[in-house]
């Protein structure tokens, strides 16, 4: 899947059996790279930025749940040996550690191979901004799916990445113990939709939106 994010260059990369959404992000001036959400697949992650010659400095984590976090150990651990260096792992909000803790026994509960429990460097607090690669993004707390979720948001280039927020068409699953449909919805009202019918979102399953469509059509954003 291929979408424009103006002055970047975006590969998304399903991840796991869960076919999650892992976007690459990098600098075609520079070389860098930034990934969100390496939930599996570590050595192929790794393999297609050896063979695209990109430096993997960033990962950045949209909530703790195991399709979405659980390729982060191994992947650092590859790239600590290839790179030289173990990327930065950034976010999600610290509410969110109890599921990066529990990623091993999640995963095993699923009978998946090769995912592991994730540690970050800093967790993401709620207006954030953070200046990757030249760009800017700023973090948006919207709990609800898990109680950590942040959402990615590039305003200059219009593109923001949701995770399991906000999906074409639905929103995250809310039906877990800690999960919260009400406020998934408030937080998608009050956070994501003013930022711009015009937005680009990249969810962690499926296809790529805007929030303008979401708005017009998605039966859970209706006012009722
Ligand atoms: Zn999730």
């Amino acid at each position: 899947m291929h979408l424009a994010y103006p002055g970047m260059q975006l590969r998304v990369i399903p991840v796991t059996a869960f076919r999650q959404n892992c976007s690459l992000v990098w600098s075609p001036d520079t070389g860098q790279a930034f990934l969100v959400d390496p939930g599996g697949d570590a050595e192929t992650l790794a393999r297609i930025l050896e063979q695209a010659g990109l430096t993997l400095d960033t990962i950045l984590l949209t909530h703790g749940h195991l399709d979405h976090a659980g390729g982060v150990a191994p992947l650092c651990r590859i790239l600590a040996q290839t790179q030289g260096k173990a990327p930065r792992v950034l976010g999600p909000q610290k509410q969110d550690a109890f599921l990066l803790a529990s990623i091993a026994e999640q995963a095993k509960h699923f009978g998946l191979e090769g995912l592991e429990n994730a540690t970050v460097d800093a967790y993401t607090t709620d207006g954030q901004t953070l200046e990757l690669l030249g760009r800017t993004l700023r973090v948006l707390h919207i709990p609800g799916h898990t109680p950590g979720h942040v959402a990615y948001v590039d305003e200059a280039a219009r593109i923001a990445f949701v995770g399991d927020i906000l999906f074409r068409g639905t929103i995250g699953r809310t039906d877990f113990a800690y999960g919260n449909g009400p406020q998934l919805v408030q937080g998608i009202r009050e956070k994501l939709l003013p930022l711009g019918d015009d937005i680009v979102i990249m969810p962690g399953h499926g296809g790529s939106s805007t929030l303008g469509a979401e708005r017009a059509d998605n039966p859970f954003l209706r006012v009722g």
